[in-house]
């Protein structure tokens, strides 16, 4: 990504366009654009690109697992958590449902070399609803654990997990990299009245502005719920504390 030459010019995005039909090694290719959204995840280059700054991360590991039908019935409407120092010591082990298999997995910032036996450890927890499945994918990515210092520089925002949107405890980061996503768009079109003007840092300073007061009390909750999940003596209090139906909700 170029940047800018003067304050109104345009910035110039380098890639490769690749054409399914002959799956050759593709054809350099630019295109200038007013301003740009970084969606581009964890390890986004646009962020690079405005010296964003880094987070804290923390790791996942996830199997996606075929089941039998039959075992799938039992997730049908349920997804697990698991929490113990077995599974993470800081995060929490899960099998959620993905339609035609499960995924199960556990994530840690503090004990990243050990991840694999929190793996195997989640693996027995879930034992029988899972025993016979065959495993068609295994990931491993960086989760965000805090917005980077940096999320908005002249006519560059980001967004998703590129801006570190990932919320504390939960690990939720779909819901906020979509909701950010279209926030951002929206103070684009309205800042450049339906293009019909040049934005600038002040019209994308908007939509950090929507998200920070709409969002930062979830963040500052659930920074608090991993404060709690992070000592094994209070896992069990955490755990009644999901049981409410009000937390749920
Ligand atoms: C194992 C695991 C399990 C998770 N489970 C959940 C869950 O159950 N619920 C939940 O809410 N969240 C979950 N998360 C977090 C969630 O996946 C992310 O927060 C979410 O996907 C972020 O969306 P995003 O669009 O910001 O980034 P991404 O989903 O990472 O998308 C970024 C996209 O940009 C593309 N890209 C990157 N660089 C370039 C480039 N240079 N050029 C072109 N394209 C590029 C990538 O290919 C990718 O398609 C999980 C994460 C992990 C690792």
């Amino acid at each position: 990504m170029d940047m800018p030459k003067a304050p109104n010019s345009p910035y110039v995005l380098h890639y490769t366009s690749y054409d399914s039909k002959t799956n050759g090694a593709g054809e350099k290719c630019t295109l200038e654009v007013d301003a740009v959204i970084g969606a581009d995840g964890a390890n986004s280059r646009v962020a690079k690109s405005i010296n964003a700054g880094d987070y804290e991360y923390a790791i996942a590991f996830q199997e996606r697992i075929r089941i039998s039908d039959d075992k799938m019935k039992y997730y049908e409407n349920l997804a697990e958590m698991y929490v113990g120092d077995d599974v993470s010591p800081d995060f929490y082990g899960w099998v959620f449902p993905k339609c035609d298999h499960v995924a199960v997995g556990t994530g840690t910032v503090t004990h990243k070399a050990d991840i694999k036996k929190f793996q195997l450890a989640t693996r027995l927890r879930a034992d029988s609803k899972i025993t016979g499945g065959k495993i068609i994918r295994v990931e491993a990515h960086p989760i965000p654990e805090h917005p980077r210092p940096r999320r908005l520089q002249d006519r560059v925002a980001l967004v998703g997990d590129a801006a570190g949107y990932v919320t504390k405890c939960s690990g939720e980061g779909i819901y906020f990299a979509a909701k950010s996503g279209r926030m951002c768009a929206e103070a684009i079109v309205e800042g450049s009245e339906n293009g019909k003007r040049m934005v600038d840092e002040s019209d994308l300073r908007k939509y950090l502005e929507k998200w920070d007061k709409t969002y930062w009390p979830t963040y500052k909750c659930l920074i608090y719920c991993r404060s709690i999940l992070q000592v094994e003596s209070s896992k069990e209090a955490f755990v009644e504390m999901c049981a409410d139906e009000y937390v749920q909700r």
